[in-house]
């Protein structure tokens, strides 16, 4: 699809744009995924009006079609996960397992919320007065907005996507301007399901005006954020004004913590696929490793030995494990936080610099920094990079503090053979997600997702309780007439 134009899927017509955007490959800046449109402010409109027209009739729609629209999404996004996994990490450049897997993942999304189509009860209550019954039923919200970040360029979106439409609900997704491809790709599946014009839209474009647009309107009934704090901070802001509803997934600094009794094998595979698989842009990713005495020496060693083996290299190469970093900006700002580690007094025990390879791309070695303190920036700001810091202490309760002594909340792991030590550490972590045992990152689909603090805002992502964002609850009073 190379230096083919992708245009914007509105009123359920493929639209140009008033500008069009190239889309680089990061791991080769040569390969170009081709000129995607640029929306403005007055095409923005021009989309909310239409999911506006629309929604009425898709609320109105048969649970079987609906069902049967997302199911249908779900299985196509499964069957090409290969195809579509293979433009994902050309675009975002992590690793082609991961690419593939973010596809699958995607399609698993619709086929969950294919089944919660059918299970949309509500209850019935006898009022307290005589004769009369009360129902409690939900309803759509109305016309969603939908803005998401670069790093998972499908999967972030499509769990808002997929129960904003089973709850009949219309959308309107705004991706990230540096992925647009697997936004195209996704709305190429979505036109062909006959869904009423204007039901799903695709606007590509800015930030700052197709997004800013979209959360400004009165005709938005919900706006659905997943990004970095700074720029939710703004939206949840500027949502408020009208009274929009808003959800918010932002940024985060989640902690790995390793004890004593920790098995070494595990500790080290959950700090690598914690730290560094999606070359460590994910908002699970654990950046901070707080690790105590009797194990700190032992684990940085094995954890520092699995780094310098690791392949950075092009997302497509199946022996890569490490991809780049997604573009020049990202790649300065990591390069920027190795030398503020430095600066703060960290060692660079591995990495810290960039790697060339066959092709120019975005590469940068995995890094990780030890003799760190919580206190430092590195360790209380996100840095969305291949990096970690290794923080000592001396014990589970000094553990515990120190992986709670951060703003954020979204992921928080632990790694113990003691059963007690997983439990205190589980209950006491202020985190909307943690782990025993296991990395930071990687959830499922069917349970909820979210987190604390500066990490999340409003209800929670995913399986059932998705339905407290998408869905509004009406309570009717009937005079029965019994006599
Ligand atoms: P970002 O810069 O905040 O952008 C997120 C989205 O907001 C993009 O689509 C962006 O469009 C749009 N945007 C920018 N300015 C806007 C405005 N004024 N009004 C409305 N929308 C606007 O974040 P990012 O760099 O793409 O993603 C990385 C961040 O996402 C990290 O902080 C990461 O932790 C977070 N994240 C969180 C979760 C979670 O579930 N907690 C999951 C994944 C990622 P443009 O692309 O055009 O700028």
């Amino acid at each position: 699809m190379a230096d083919t134009q992708h245009n914007n899927y509105m009123a359920g017509e493929w639209r140009p744009g008033v500008d069009t955007v190239d889309n680089r490959n990061p791991s080769d800046l040569s390969d170009s995924l081709g000129t995607f449109a640029q929306a403005d402010a007055a095409q923005t409109h021009e989309a909310i009006a239409a999911a506006r027209g629309a929604q009425p009739e898709w609320a109105r729609t048969g649970l079987e079609v609906r069902y049967n629209a997302l199911l249908a999404i779900g299985s196509e996004l499964m069957t090409r996960a290969e195809e579509l996994g293979r433009e994902l990490s050309r675009e975002e450049g992590k690793p082609l397992a991961e690419g593939k897997g973010e596809v699958y993942r995607a399609g698993q999304f619709f086929h969950y919320y294919a089944a919660e189509v059918h299970r949309q009860i509500g209850d019935v209550a006898d009022s307290v007065r005589p004769g009369i019954e009360v129902l409690a039923q939900r309803e759509p919200v109305g016309v969603v907005g939908v803005i998401s970040p670069w790093n998972f360029p499908l999967a972030t979106a499509v769990w808002k996507i997929a129960p904003a439409l089973a709850f009949g609900n219309a959308v309107i997704w705004k991706p990230a301007n540096l992925v647009p491809a697997s936004a195209w790709h996704f709305a190429e599946i979505i036109s062909r399901q006959g869904l009423p014009a204007g039901v799903f839209n695709l606007v590509m474009g800015r930030g700052s005006e197709v997004g800013d647009t979209l959360v400004g309107s009165a005709d938005v009934d919900a706006i659905t954020f997943t990004g970095s704090v700074e720029t939710g901070r703004r939206v949840g802001l500027r949502a408020m004004q009208n009274l929009t509803r808003v959800q918010m997934e932002m940024g985060s600094k989640n902690p790995l913590v390793v004890l004593d009794d920790a098995d070494l094998d595990t500790a080290v595979q959950c700090a690598f696929a914690g730290g560094y698989s999606g070359t460590g842009q994910k908002c699970t990713a654990s950046s901070r490793l707080i690790v105590t005495a009797g194990i700190h020496d032992r684990f940085v060693e094995a954890l520092a030995e699995r780094l310098a083996a690791a392949r950075v290299g092009h997302a497509l190469d199946p022996d890569t494990d490490i991809g780049p970093v997604v573009d020049a900006g990202q790649l300065q700002s990591d390069l920027d936080w190795i030398e503020t580690a430095r600066r703060e007094g960290a060692t660079v025990a591995v990495g810290g610099e960039r790697v060339s390879a066959d092709t120019e791309g975005y590469f940068l070695q995995p890094t990780l920094f030890t003799g760190t303190r919580n206190d430092m920036t590195i360790n209380q700001e996100e840095m969305f990079g291949p990096m970690a810091s290794v923080i000592r202490v001396k014990d589970a309760d000094e553990a515990l503090a120190t992986a709670n002594a951060t703003r954020f909340g979204l992921t928080a792991g632990i790694i113990t053979e003691s059963l007690a030590a997983a439990n205190t550490f589980r209950r006491r972590a202020r985190f909307g997600c943690t782990m025993v045992n296991l990395p930071t990152a990687g959830t499922d689909y069917h349970v909820p997702f979210g987190g604390r603090g500066e990490s999340s805002y409003g209800p929670r992502e995913q399986g059932q309780y998705a339905r407290e964002f998408y869905t509004q609850v009406k309570t009717s009073y009937v005079r029965t007439g019994e006599g």
